[in-house]
């Protein structure tokens, strides 16, 4: 393994590391050479930071971007494809991302359902606030606006893709994504987690997958047993099963602090949010999507009930 920090030779794999980890800043790139050109697995996104990391990144390692044969999306959020803007004005890859995320890369509107737009909308509409709230705006207004692709070719869970000397398993991982896939590459042990595991949990949502595909993709990448984990934000995770473990706590934790709340008595929606989340500005988004997806799992364990807006423990 060979490093400046930025950009790592990964056995083969010659990652462009993002310069922070933290949104809105773009996802880390995944760089394969091969003799026909080079493969890319997410391109970053769309605003400067974006456009310069996938730049000069590519120029670090001597690539051209018309010699790009192949993308993989890991899924259709703006931090990954983003920057596909750019590269469809220099040309066309074949462009792979999983069935369930197909809508969204086609007509990114469509993530105003998987981001549960709708449903945060539902609860503050007795307040009358963020009913104008318009994602694809959202992403422009912090320089990470979306990008559309016309064509795609469809992957599924199981696939095997072949990129230069890897064979990369396409794991389908939503929780954060519905078609959110992680890919393993069994030779080298190497698991690319997507959003899934980094410093902190990615936001998740009903539509998404929820808390219960979040665990469940969590248990699914725990059983490749990798070698290395590479995240979509942040540096190398050089013991996988801790790195994933540490999510799940994260995780976990959430479910504890709401319950904690409930004991003291039944509380609202929006009395569970601010005990979850301090700051106000991100109680409509993505605030609402990770309570509704705390419910829905607690719900189904059989440790709450809800009644209209009264929310209490199950006795
Ligand atoms: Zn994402
Ligand atoms: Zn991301």
């Amino acid at each position: 393994m060979t490093s400046d920090k930025k950009y790592i030779d990964v056995q083969g794999i010659l990652v462009i590391f993002a310069e922070s980890s933290l949104w809105p800043d773009p996802a880390n790139i995944f760089v394969i050479p091969d003799d026909r050109g080079f493969s890319m697995i997410d391109v970053g996104g769309r605003g400067n930071s974006g456009y310069n990391h996938l730049m000069s990144g590519l120029d670090h390692l001597g690539l051209k971007l018309p010699d790009l044969h192949t993308v993989v999306l890991s899924h259709a959020h703006p931090d990954h494809m983003g920057a596909m803007t750019y590269i469809l004005e220099e040309v066309h890859p074949k462009v792979l991302i999983h069935s369930l995320d197909v809508v969204s890369a086609l007509n990114p509107a469509n993530l105003h359902y998987t981001f549960d737009i709708p449903l945060a909308k539902e609860k503050y509409a007795s307040s009358g606030e963020h009913q104008d709230f318009d994602l694809l705006k959202f992403f422009d207004d912090f320089g990470c606006s979306m990008s559309a692709v016309e064509e795609v070719e469809e992957i599924h869970e199981g696939d095997v893709i072949s990129l230069g000397d890897f064979e990369f398993e396409v794991i389908l991982t939503p929780g954060h994504a519905p078609g959110h896939i992680s890919l393993f590459e069994k030779r080298t042990g190497i698991l690319l987690a997507g959003d899934l595991v980094g410093n902190s949990p990615a936001w998740y949502t009903p539509n998404s997958g929820g808390l219960t595909g979040y665990l469940e993709s969590l248990d699914k990448l725990e059983s490749k047993d990798a070698s290395l984990l590479i995240p979509s934000h942040g540096m190398i995770v050089d013991n996988p099963s801790q790195g994933i473990d540490r999510i799940r706590g994260k995780l976990l934790k959430r479910e504890e602090i709401l319950m904690e709340a409930l004991k003291d008595g039944p509380k609202s929606f929006m009395e569970l949010n601010a005990a979850l989340f301090r700051h106000e500005i991100i109680h409509f988004f993505p605030g609402c999507g990770i309570i509704e997806s705390h419910l829905i799992k607690l719900e189904q364990d059989g440790m709450v009930n809800r009644d209209g807006d009264v929310i209490c423990l199950k006795s």
